[in-house]
């Protein structure tokens, strides 16, 4: 039996159902000024990745980044684990702290 990962935490908002990035203010589509907590899949597909061979000081080279769109089209730049994944792949992504975190997701299951 496989772990299954947490879910992402974003935020719903209960006016126009718009799913983004927990941050504070307004919904960033109609202005409602509440929003309730909703858990995404903890798996999404890079739309773009780079890796930085001279990244600023205090991080490790090289340095991958991928943004990554989760479902609901709620896009999250992550910090890649380990090789540099291909655009269009699915990943697994993570959140510690303020950070999220990418690494190459299992197939999905099939059916
Ligand atoms: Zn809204």
């Amino acid at each position: 039996m496989t772990e299954v990962p947490p879910a992402i935490l974003v935020s719903r908002c209960p006016s126009c159902t718009l799913r983004y990035l927990p941050r504070a203010g307004p919904c960033p589509k109609c202005g409602a000024q509440t929003a309730v907590p909703y858990g995404l899949p903890p798996f999404g597909t890079v739309l773009a990745r780079t890796e930085l061979s001279s990244p600023a000081a205090g991080w490790p080279s090289p340095h991958r980044l991928a943004l990554v769109e989760l479902a609901d089209a709620v896009r999250v730049l992550t910090i890649v684990d380990g090789p540099l994944p291909e655009a269009g792949s699915r990943v697994e992504v993570r959140r510690d702290g303020e950070v999220y975190h990418a690494t190459a997701a299992p197939a999905a299951p099939a059916g």
